[in-house]
């Protein structure tokens, strides 16, 4: 029996807050939103919050499928929503006498800061300006108050061009030569609203709406609007948030901080969000409204007398200027964190002397704060170490494991603004979002300058690697998309003017154009002039207490892909417990070898290629042992030549001079032979196990330099390594038996020779489909299998990747896959395969070793998709190891 259908009135989307009442019952985020979710959870613990109603996430999606439309029941739910607003304040929506003024904001699951819209003093016309005037005894305020509603509304709902309100903003106070808005006289304020009117009417075609309903109907539609607004679908691609969440809106009472000396607007975190000290930590400006603050348009004061000091401020503290308010404030910042279990980002309005709460959410953070928050939390027992360990993304603690600016390296320091992200970072100057984006897309490291930056600048954000700005304080757009992307960011540089039209800026009688070299030092707000030497971070405090933790829990071993010395250190150094993949051909890439290397590809015959091989042999030899010393004992994967021949060829002259000099065949002869190995398919070509099968001498060669290494280093050390050789791009049992034989061989020659037996596996990468279709017969010869999962990816795919960058962003716009396949893994398709060739070989050997080497070892998703199945192990570029390690025991804790 088909099932009838929902009626508008079986759904419920509107949730009352305030004055006692709590629809949302504690707030479920994913229904209100985190904005209307934690407003209607501060109104359950008793927190003053000005009441009001939230628009559930459900309503967007249905708004959205019924093309753009309210159905009626929602209507009717406002009504209730609003006359509970009227019942808890005393005033009417309308009412001519005094007006109740709301405002409408935007509130998705996860803050998208700056990304969506918000109307303030709504429910202003003609004629409740005259009756807010009389209530408020205030007519300044009421006409300023109506005035910045007609700019929002042009703006946000009727989207006119923005410049025009701001420039008959500015002719009025031009006109009176003022400077300040707060200048213009309550007279101004009346000229300029009939001067806005005007405009909106021009540009729209009909009156400024003057009934409150139709008002707000469009505010509300206007924020649920902006959900797929250019800008925030960019933030949600950058941030992996899905289109189908939609948005909430809250409509809550207005509260006002701009009503005179005793009132103020501020924002606040319960710690500090850049250090992570346990200290409050905020902004506010008397006499404002909240947008104020946001938009760095005035220089907003300190909150605390000790933060004022610190940064040698004249303006007075918070603290010192309304210190009851002040007091009950820091009251309630201890209250919600111990609430929520969390640091806070918080924002209030004083007015007239009364503190009210406009939102608290879990505050963003660097990733040196959220360790120290964390670990902090942790010993002050208001959470547990498992919780520790989940609360740092361990993505973010890239920012933490990047060179500073080396303190003993010289400087040109131009300018000094606020530390408002950490991290050094140089680049050259550009002056636009565009131009960041286009020119680190070649490849070129940028620094992005602008007077402030707004939610269009996004995409030149993500592209910079620094962002230096002249205007906005420690919480302005700037600094915090900046903390939250994890870009070093130096921002409020007053000193700098900047003409981004000239793409130039003038600081100190010294002149930096496009192009030049700049440096920026986001801890400590320093500008330089061209680059400076940077140094290795510090990996003990905080980071190495969470990681001790993250160890206690994990079961995945990380393992680290190194092929030199150098790499081999840092991995170690990072935590590393063996390397997962020693690419051997890239211990070619120098100079020096190369040369070798192609001699042994060119030449024509076995005798060609020992010849070659055995000049090889001693610098291999070497480069193992340096590594097994290195390593001390824990295990090392090293895999045998997988040269897609395309990368090792010479293209150039003299690339082919310098063959020539080394084999004494002529330049020509070289280039013949060249082009006959010239493949249409490298990728799938001869490489891998194929030149193993066909030339068995080089991984002879290779075996005999692995095992000569291995023996001295067990006899010079006492520390005998465990070699596990790998062979790459096995696609059937046959190859792999071949290959172990010749290593075998290998192995029983070098044992003979030395007298010293040692202990090795032989095993292969699983990469290719059809091995990992076949692994229950491969696993009868091979001891261990590491997945290759770029190879892997890129030909269960049928995806070149090489050339997947031109089209996959399409691909993961259009959701065909979720993430880039190459980056996060496609657990619904090759991790079928991965899951199918663990099962597959443990069922042949029980105690087979599975590990990863694609670059999805340092990713944690996919790895928390190697722990579900149970892996040993992951390997990852060496910065990548602690990424993974805590990845690991995030995988290890989730239930
Ligand atoms: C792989 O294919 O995943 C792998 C680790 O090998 P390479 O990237 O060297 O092909
Ligand atoms: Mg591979």
């Amino acid at each position: 029996m088909a099932s009838l259908p929902k009626t508008d009135t079986s759904d419920r989307y509107v949730y009352r807050f305030g004055g006692g009442v709590s629809d949302g019952g504690q707030g479920d985020k994913n229904l209100l939103g985190g904005k209307g979710a934690n407003l209607d959870g501060m109104a359950s613990i008793g927190l003053p919050v000005p009441p009001g109603f939230t628009i559930s996430t459900a309503m967007c999606t249905r708004y959205y499928d019924e093309g753009g439309q309210f159905p009626q029941s929602l209507r009717d739910e406002v009504a209730t929503g609003i006359a509970h607003i009227e019942g808890i304040t005393g005033k009417s929506f309308g009412d001519e006498a005094d007006p109740l003024l709301v405002s409408v904001r935007s509130g998705a699951r996860t803050s998208m800061p700056g990304m969506m819209d918000t109307v303030l003093n709504l429910g202003l016309n003609d004629r409740t300006v005259e009756g807010l005037a009389q209530a408020s005894g205030d007519a300044r305020f009421a006409w300023d108050s109506y005035r910045r509603f007609i700019q929002m509304y042009a703006d946000v709902v009727l989207e006119l061009d923005h410049g025009a309100f701001e420039e008959a903003l500015e002719i009025a106070k031009e006109d009176k030569g003022f400077h300040l808005d707060t200048d213009l006289t309550s007279e101004d304020l009346e000229a300029l609203v009939d001067r806005y009117k005007a405009l909106v009417e021009q540009q729209w075609g009909k009156p400024f709406p003057q009934d409150v309903h139709d008002q707000l109907w469009g505010a509300v539609g206007a924020v649920f609007g902006s959900w797929q607004s250019e800008r925030a679908k960019v933030y949600r691609r950058l941030h992996d948030i899905p289109g189908s969440w939609g948005t909430a809106v809250n409509v809550q009472a207005m509260v006002f901080g701009n009503m005179g000396e005793t009132s103020a607007t501020g924002v606040a975190f319960t710690r500090d969000p850049s250090t992570g000290e346990r200290a409050y930590y905020g902004e506010f400006l008397i006499n404002a409204q909240g947008e104020d603050v946001v938009a760095g348009i005035r220089t907003p004061q300190y909150l605390t007398l000790a933060a004022r000091e610190r940064a040698g401020a004249k303006a007075a503290s918070m603290q010192e200027a309304m210190p009851a308010v002040y007091d009950e404030l820091a009251k309630v910042f201890d209250l919600l964190e111990t609430h929520y279990r969390d640091m806070q980002d918080i924002e209030f309005t004083v007015q007239q002397g009364k503190l009210w709460m406009l939102q608290t959410r879990a505050g963003k953070r660097t990733a040196k704060a959220a360790l120290k928050i964390a670990v902090d939390m942790a010993n002050e027992g208001l959470i547990t170490r498992e919780e520790a360990i989940g609360r740092v993304d361990p993505a973010a603690l890239d920012q933490l494991l990047h060179p500073t600016l080396d303190p003993k390296a010289p400087r040109d320091v131009i300018a000094k603004g606020l530390p408002a992200s950490p991290g050094a970072a140089s680049g050259k100057a550009v002056f636009d979002a565009d131009s960041a984006e286009r020119m680190a897309a070649a490849g070129e490291a940028v620094i992005l300058v602008r007077v402030e930056t707004s939610p269009e600048d996004i995409h030149g954000m993500h592209a910079a690697r620094g962002i230096l700005t002249a205007r906005g304080g420690m919480t302005s757009h700037a600094a915090v998309v900046a903390r939250g992307m994890g870009r070093p960011c130096v921002s409020g540089v007053g000193s700098l003017a900047i003409d981004a039209r000239a793409k130039l800026f003038r600081v100190g009688g010294r002149e930096v154009t496009a192009g030049d070299i700049l440096t920026i030092d986001g801890a400590t707000g320093e500008v330089m002039l061209g680059e400076v030497a940077t140094v290795q971070p510090e990996l003990a405090g905080d980071f190495g207490v969470l990681m001790e933790w993250a160890d206690g829990v994990r079961r995945l071993k990380v393992r680290a892909n190194a092929e030199t010395p150098l790499d081999c250190r840092t991995a170690r150094q990072f935590g590393a417990e063996g390397v997962g993949l020693c690419r051997t051909e890239h211990m070619f890439f120098d100079a020096g070898r190369i040369t070798s290397v192609r001699q042994m590809i060119l030449a024509e015959d076995e005798k060609g290629r020992r010849a070659a091989l055995e000049k090889l042999l001693p610098e291999q030899r070497s480069d193992f042992a340096e590594i097994f010393e290195i390593m001390a004992g824990l295990p090392v994967t090293i895999r045998l030549l997988d040269p897609p021949l395309h990368e090792f060829l010479p293209h150039e002259e003299g690339e082919f001079a310098e063959v020539a000099a080394a084999t004494g065949i002529d330049v020509e002869k070289l280039k013949r032979r060249a082009a006959e190995l010239h493949e249409f398919n490298p990728m799938l070509g001869h490489r891998g196990c194929r030149l193993g099968v066909t030339y068995p001498e080089i991984y002879e060669i290779q075996a005999r330099a692995i095992f000569e290494a291995a023996v001295a280093v067990a006899n010079k050390t006492g520390d005998a390594p465990i070699p596990e050789v790998m062979v790459p791009l096995v696609a059937t049992r046959r190859e792999l038996e071949l290959m172990k034989a010749v290593i075998d061989k290998a192995a029983e020659a070098v044992f003979a020779e030395t007298g010293t037996r040692l202990e090795y596996l032989v095993g292969t990468m699983i990469e290719l489909p059809r091995a990992a279709l076949k692994a229950g017969e491969i696993a009868e010869v091979g001891a261990f299998f590491s997945f290759g999962t770029n190879d892997l990816t890129q030909t269960a795919l049928g995806v070149s990747r090489d050339d997947a960058a031109r089209f996959l962003g399409v691909y993961v716009e259009q959701g065909i896959y979720a993430k880039d396949p190459f980056v996060s893994l496609d657990i619904e398709g090759v991790g079928e395969l991965i899951q199918l060739a663990a099962e597959r070989g443990r069922k042949t050997r029980p105690d087979i070793k599975l590990g990863i080497c694609g670059e999805h070892g340092g990713d944690p998703a996919s790895i928390a998709f190697c722990e579900a199945i149970g892996l040993d192990y992951v390997s990852a570029s060496p910065y990548r190891v602690p990424i993974a390690r805590l990845a690991a025991a995030q995988a290890a804790l989730k239930p």
